[in-house]
C-alpha cells in the first residue's frame, strides 16, 4: 500500500514557495503544510514582470486586480517593446491579445500579408489594440477590453501570498536547512534538519529552494537538461533606480551587442537589468554598460546573478516536486518564470498524491511541464535566431546557430506559406505571429481567402481596424491617471 500524503513540506519562501503555499493551503484544507525559509539566504529578488495567465492564479486566491496593484506597487503591462532585436535601431511591439480580425479560415496576418504585397499594410502592431494603447500610455479595465498583465515588486507579492497562506493554516518555519534525510530503500526524502537541530518530517517535499535545488539536485541528484548551446545567456545584473517620468504600461527589452537589458516600471521605482552571455561579455563590461545606460539615480547596489538555461529532467522525482528556479530556468525575455511556477502548482494540485505517489501520475506531470518548458525555449530562441544583426560575434552566433527541429519546422512553414500550426493548449498564441513578423520573418505567400477581397475592400478593412483601435484608445485614461485612481 502506497503512503498517503498528509504532510507537505515546502522548502523556500521566494515567489515559488509562497505561491505554492497559498494555493495548496486554500485548495486542500485537510493537508498540513509547513514552509521553511532562511533569512540568512534570502530570495533572488528579481522577477517583476508577468504574462496574463497570472489573472487565473490571482482569481483562485480571491485577489482582485486593484488589490494586487495596490499591494505590490504594481503597474499594468500591455506587452513588451523589443528594441534593436531584429536590426540595430529597429523596434516592434509584442502585445498581449490578438492582432486584427480573422475572417473564416484565414488569420488576420494572411490579409495583412496580402496588404504588404500591395504596399497598403502598416506595421503589424498598428492593428493590435493593446499595442496602440501601450504606445499612447493609456490603460483601463474595460468590459471586453484590453488584455494585460502586471509589473510588480516580487517581495511585496510574496508577502501578500504569505498572508493568504498563513490564514489558511500554513506553518512558517524560519531556519537554515543543513541536512536532508532520505529513506535507505526507496531514496524518498524523509526529513529536513535545521541548523538549530530542529527536524521537520513530511510525506511530500516541494523544492522551492532556488537555483541550487537543495532537494531535487543536491539530494536526489536529478539530471539537468542543459539548453545553453541554444541560449548562451548565463549572467544578469539587476539594479533599481528612481523613476524619472511616469511609468509606461509595458516592459522595454533593449538588445545590446552580447544580450539585452530590461526596464520594468513600478509605481515608485524602475527595475533595470542586463542579461548577457559570459562568453561574449565580461562582468565588468556588463556592469558599466548597465550603469551608464540607466536613467534615474540607483537606489540599490547592482546585484549579479549567475544562471544556466534548462530544466530538471524530472520536475517530480520520487516524493519531491521542484517548482520555481529549483526546477529550471529560461531567461526572463518573455517573463515566463512566474507562469511556469503557476503551471507547476496547478498540475501538482491536479495530480495531488492523496492516495500515494503513482508513477503514471508523476510521468504525466513531468510530460506536461516539460512540454511547457520546450514551447517557451523555442519561443525565446526565435527572438535571437531570426535577426538581421551580424554586428558582433554574439549576433553572428545567434544568426547562424543550429536551432531545434520543432522551431525550424514552424518558422519554415510560416515563411513559405504564411501558415502557423500549434498545440491546442500552448501558452503563446498570437504572440508567435507578432514576434515572427516583428523579427522580420515575413511569409512569401498568403491564404487564397485573402484574395477574395478586392484591393479597395482590403484597404477599407485594414483602415477600419486601425481607426477603431485609435478611437477606442482615445476614450480611455492615461496609465498614470488610471493607476492613481486605483491607488488613492
Ligand atoms: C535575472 C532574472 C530576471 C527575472 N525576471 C523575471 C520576470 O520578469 N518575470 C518572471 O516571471 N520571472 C522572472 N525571473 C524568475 C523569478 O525571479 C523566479 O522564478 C522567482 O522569483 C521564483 O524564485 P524561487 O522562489 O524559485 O527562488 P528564490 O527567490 O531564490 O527563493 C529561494 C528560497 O529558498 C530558501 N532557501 C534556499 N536554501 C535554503 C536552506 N538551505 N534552508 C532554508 N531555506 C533555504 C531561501 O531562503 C528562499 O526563501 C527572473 C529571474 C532572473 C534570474
Amino acid at each position: 500500500m502506497k503512503k498517503a500524503v498528509n504532510n507537505v513540506v515546502i522548502l523556500g519562501g521566494g515567489t515559488a514557495g509562497w505561491m505554492a503555499a497559498a494555493v495548496l493551503s486554500k485548495a486542500l484544507s485537510k493537508i498540513n503544510i509547513t514552509l521553511v525559509e532562511s533569512e540568512q539566504i534570502g530570495t533572488i529578488g528579481v522577477g517583476e514582470a508577468t504574462i496574463p495567465s497570472i489573472h487565473f492564479f490571482n482569481d483562485l486566491l480571491g485577489i482582485n486586480s486593484s488589490e494586487f496593484i495596490k499591494h505590490t506597487s504594481g503597474t499594468f503591462k500591455l506587452g513588451i517593446q523589443f528594441e534593436n532585436w531584429h536590426k540595430k535601431d529597429g523596434a516592434y511591439f509584442h502585445a498581449f491579445g490578438s492582432t486584427g480580425l480573422g475572417m473564416w479560415a484565414a488569420g488576420f496576418h494572411e490579409y495583412w500579408q496580402r496588404g504588404v504585397e500591395l504596399g497598403i499594410s502598416k506595421p503589424f502592431e498598428t492593428y493590435n489594440i493593446e499595442a496602440v494603447a501601450a504606445k499612447r500610455n493609456k490603460f483601463a479595465h474595460q468590459k471586453g477590453g484590453l488584455n494585460f498583465a502586471y509589473h510588480l515588486d516580487a517581495s511585496l507579492y510574496a508577502n501578500m501570498l504569505k498572508g493568504v497562506a498563513t490564514k489558511h493554516g500554513v506553518t512558517r518555519v524560519e531556519g537554515l536547512v543543513e541536512q536532508v534525510t532520505t529513506d535507505a530503500d526507496s531514496g524518498y526524502i524523509t526529513g529536513l534538519t535545521l541548523k538549530s537541530g530542529r527536524e521537520i518530517s513530511g510525506d511530500l517535499f516541494i523544492d522551492c529552494s532556488g537555483f541550487k535545488g537543495l532537494l531535487i539536485n543536491e539530494t536526489l541528484k536529478t539530471e539537468f537538461v542543459d539548453w545553453s548551446h541554444w541560449l548562451p545567456m548565463d549572467r544578469a545584473i539587476a539594479v533599481q533606480t528612481e523613476l524619472t517620468g511616469n511609468p509606461v504600461p509595458y516592459t522595454r527589452s533593449i538588445a545590446h551587442h552580447a544580450g539585452w537589458q530590461w526596464r520594468i516600471p513600478l509605481q515608485h521605482r524602475m527595475g533595470n537589468g542586463i542579461v548577457y552571455s559570459s562568453q561574449y561579455m565580461s562582468d565588468d563590461e556588463a556592469e558599466n554598460m548597465l550603469l551608464s545606460t540607466i536613467k534615474g539615480k540607483p537606489i540599490t547596489t547592482p546585484r549579479p546573478i549567475k544562471f544556466v538555461t534548462g530544466h530538471r529532467k524530472k520536475l517530480w522525482n520520487k516524493n519531491c516536486v521542484a517548482i520555481g528556479l529549483a526546477g529550471g530556468f529560461i531567461e526572463p525575455l518573455e517573463s515566463t518564470a512566474i507562469h511556469i511556477i503557476q503551471q507547476g502548482i496547478m498540475q501538482l494540485l491536479k495530480y495531488f498524491p492523496s492516495y500515494g505517489i503513482n508513477a503514471l501520475e508523476t510521468a504525466q506531470y513531468n510530460d506536461y511541464m516539460i512540454s511547457d518548458y520546450n514551447e517557451i525555449k523555442d519561443f525565446i530562441i526565435l527572438h535571437y535566431c531570426q535577426t538581421q544583426r551580424e554586428d558582433s560575434p554574439f549576433w553572428e552566433f545567434c544568426k547562424n546557430m543550429q536551432i531545434p527541429e520543432s522551431l525550424k519546422d514552424r518558422m519554415t512553414l510560416f515563411e513559405q506559406t504564411g501558415r502557423f500550426v500549434q498545440r491546442k493548449d500552448e501558452i503563446f498564441v498570437d504572440s508567435w505571429l507578432q514576434v515572427m513578423i516583428g523579427q522580420g520573418l515575413i511569409p512569401k505567400q498568403h491564404h487564397p481567402l485573402a484574395d477574395e477581397m478586392s484591393e479597395q475592400e482590403l484597404r477599407q478593412f485594414l483602415s477600419q481596424i486601425e481607426n477603431d483601435h485609435i478611437q477606442r484608445v482615445e476614450t480611455i485614461p492615461t496609465h498614470t491617471n488610471y493607476l492613481s485612481r486605483i491607488t488613492s
